[in-house]
């Protein structure tokens, strides 16, 4: 695609690495095919190669959002299957990211949309405030159904009951059991942490399990990807530098061979922290290094190998959904199948396994009827497998595909079955289901 950036504009790394990106894009519409908000909308302009257009057209002219690229823009999921068509090699990725941005800067929102954004970056990243409106919501969730259209939606998916916070709020190190082959620092996370401890307890458990010594560093919370999605780009950096400052400290005190994610979305963005600061005189290093420290937890198992199954596992069928971030963000695609079928379970694959569950960090909540369409659809596909569980990757995936605990298939962490099968408990989300 041709571009025609100024000499002056050019000399931003941002808009050079947009414009890289943009050159690339040959217009074949490749992307169309496997775009989840093409397909149900069939506009073109929610289309990768729509947004593509109308990101091209604004910056290159140096404009202020407009509504209708405000719209198309937020519409897209950030799923990133676009990116695994692409034969050109486009990073979609970094190009809606410039874009929302740029929308978030430039573009004045309708007050009601303003004010709901604003809310959720003040609480989600932060546990203690997003615990507390939580049970807010909780309090009332039944009143969900007189409302309409995302504050319905945020209604519907507050937990009736919060789990009660686990160990791993108090403690920071973990000793390995046995000899320990490995230490590793635990990315605890924020949204994850309050709506479903039972995930980082399973993953340090399956982890103390197999030698490895867990490390939680306080200042490594949040990884910023949730407010990053929503265009608060400085807010997500200083959520960033927060983590990679927590970790360079245990870098320094023990050494780290790995920086383990459970939740995909963050996973996504910590290995991106390298190209997001390649520019910081103070972060560019440091950035880059957590990058290659950071794994999903299923590449680490993977990589240091899964002990004998026990028998609980057999005879269940296990129905593998696997988040947009690890499978398109991520390329991770092998590694947690590989592993569950190790620990003794079936594993089937979903049909338009490449679709979004309409997930997508705050997509549910901001863009309700497009993520309830996207999520119908992702069940019915379940559905037809058979299975007696779903695993997952993301917490956001579970959350969306148990909307309202009513969930006729059970849903629950891909580490929370690994933890099952090599001796942990059976996971919650599961019990009384089976
Ligand atoms: S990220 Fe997903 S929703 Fe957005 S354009 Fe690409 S395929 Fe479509
Ligand atoms: S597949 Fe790639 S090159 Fe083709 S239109 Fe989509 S983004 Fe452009």
């Amino acid at each position: 695609m041709q571009t025609r950036f100024t000499t002056e504009q050019m000399a931003d790394p941002a808009i050079r690495d947009c414009e890289r990106n943009l050159r690339a894009c040959v217009h074949c519409g490749f992307c169309l095919s496997t775009c989840p908000t093409y397909t149900l909308l069939g506009d073109e302009l929610d289309s990768p190669r729509g947004r593509i257009y109308l990101i091209k057209d604004m910056l290159e002219h140096d404009r202020p959002a407009t509504a209708e690229v405000a719209l198309h823009v937020d519409r897209c999921l950030s799923c990133l299957a676009c990116q695994t068509t692409c034969p050109s090699g486009v990073n979609y990725q970094h190009l809606i990211d410039h874009a929302r941005a740029h929308v978030e800067d430039t573009y004045r929102r309708p007050f009601l949309d303003r004010t709901l954004r604003r809310i959720l970056a003040m609480l989600l990243p932060y546990p203690a405030r997003f615990r507390w409106a939580l049970r807010a919501a909780g309090l009332a969730r039944p009143l969900a159904r007189l409302f309409s259209g995302r504050l319905s939606a945020m209604l519907t998916l507050a937990p009736a009951r919060l789990p009660a916070a686990g160990r791993e709020e108090s403690l920071h190190i973990f000793p390995a059991v046995g000899p320990r082959r490995k230490r590793v620092a635990l990315l605890m996370g924020c949204a994850q942490r309050v709506v479903a401890p039972s995930i980082n307890s399973a993953t340090i458990r399956l982890l103390n399990r197999h030698g490895v010594e867990v490390v939680t560093p306080n200042a490594a919370g949040c990884c910023g990807a949730i407010v990053h999605h929503l265009g608060k780009a400085e807010q997500a950096r200083g959520l960033a530098t927060a983590a990679i400052e927590g970790w360079m400290q245990e870098i320094a005190a023990g050494g780290l061979d790995a920086i383990v994610v459970n939740t995909s979305g963050c996973g996504t963005e910590i290995k991106d922290y390298g190209h997001i600061f390649r520019d910081d005189p103070v972060w560019a290093a440091p950035a880059r290094a957590v990058s290659d420290l950071a794994r999903d937890i299923s590449e680490f198992m993977d990589e240091i190998g899964i002990q004998a199954a026990i028998p609980d596992a057999a005879n269940l069928t296990v129905a593998y959904h696997s988040a947009c971030s690890l499978q398109h963000g991520q390329k991770v695609t092998r590694q947690p199948q590989a592993l569950l079928a190790a620990a003794g379970f079936t594993v089937r694959e979903i049909p338009e396994g490449h679709l979004c569950c309409g997930s997508a960090g705050t997509y549910n909540l901001l863009q309700p009827e497009i993520a309830g369409r996207l999520r119908e659809r992702k069940l019915a596909n379940i559905a037809s497998v058979g299975p007696d569980v779903v695993a997952t990757g993301n917490v956001g995936c579970i959350t969306q595909l148990q909307r309202g605990g009513n969930a006729k298939i059970p849903v629950v962490h891909t580490v929370e079955l690994l933890d099952w099968a090599t001796g942990g408990p059976i996971p919650e989300g599961f019990a009384g289901k089976n």
